[in-house]
């Protein structure tokens, strides 16, 4: 059975005091449902709150990483840094890198090689801006970002890697994918999937949706059959909220 995951992302929120505060907040709060759950403090924050969530069930993620193992790369933290501090998953292509900071499918999949290479869990995340969306162009876009990034893997990284579709038109935006236009494209990149590596791998990768879920439509979207969990950024720097969204399953 597929692993239903809710991840949280806190993007650059939260200084030390701040991420001590919501984990503790976190730690008072009874999951109710399976999926796994993972935070993601940002980079300064990661040993403390990994150290602070251990005795959890609660997972500390990283949100990048470079693809050289070391070197002049000034500001840049390794796969292996990641290891070093407890880190075993890392989500990779978030829309914001991709805008802000140019990381183009061919950079991705660099970093992709390197996580794997390094035996960590890759978030992988994609989406189609809004223009796409109105013309259209929203599946094709989809399609060449997995290809670009991660085609060139064997089926048996799949075991390694769950995607996170983001229509970047309802990251941060408050507007929302439906929950028909979410599955719509679930079962799109599930096809994707089965046309390169066969439907028992397919069927086996978990798909997250990301963009705009709150506690009050986390249920209806996560009741789709190819919505398996989701990545939350505004909702997930609140304890309740988040966990909201988490016993939604
Ligand atoms: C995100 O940035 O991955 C995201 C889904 O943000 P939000 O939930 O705030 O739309």
């Amino acid at each position: 059975m597929r692993k239903q995951i809710v991840a949280g992302n806190w993007k650059m929120n939260n200084d030390l005091s701040q991420t001590e505060s919501l984990i503790t907040e976190l730690k008072k709060i009874k999951k109710t449902s399976t999926a796994e759950v993972m935070v993601a403090p940002t980079f300064t924050n990661l040993y403390n709150a990994f150290d602070a969530l251990r005795e959890t069930d609660i997972e500390v993620i990283a949100q990048n990483m470079h693809f050289a193992a070391n070197g002049a790369y000034t500001g840049e933290i390794s796969a292996s840094m990641l290891k070093s501090v407890g880190i075993q998953t890392v989500i990779l292509g978030h829309s914001e890198r991709r805008e802000y900071f140019n990381e183009s499918d061919a950079m991705l999949a660099k970093k992709v090689d390197a996580a794997l290479a390094n035996s960590m869990r890759v978030i992988f995340c994609f989406g189609e801006v809004l223009e796409d969306r109105k013309s259209g162009n929203h599946e094709n876009v989809v399609g060449s970002q997995i290809k670009n990034a991660l085609f060139h893997l064997e089926a048996d990284a799949f075991k390694h890697i769950v995607l996170a579709y983001e229509p970047v038109w309802a990251i941060g935006t408050g507007e929302t994918a439906s929950p028909e236009q979410a599955q719509d494209m679930h079962a799109f990149i599930r096809k994707t999937l089965a046309d390169k590596y066969g439907k028992t791998v397919a069927d086996s990768v978990s798909i997250l949706y990301g963009g705009s879920v709150k506690p009050n439509n986390a249920q209806e979207i996560f009741s789709k059959p190819d919505v398996d969990g989701g990545l939350i950024g505004g909702a997930a720097l609140n304890a309740t909220d988040f966990f909201a969204i988490v016993n939604a399953f």
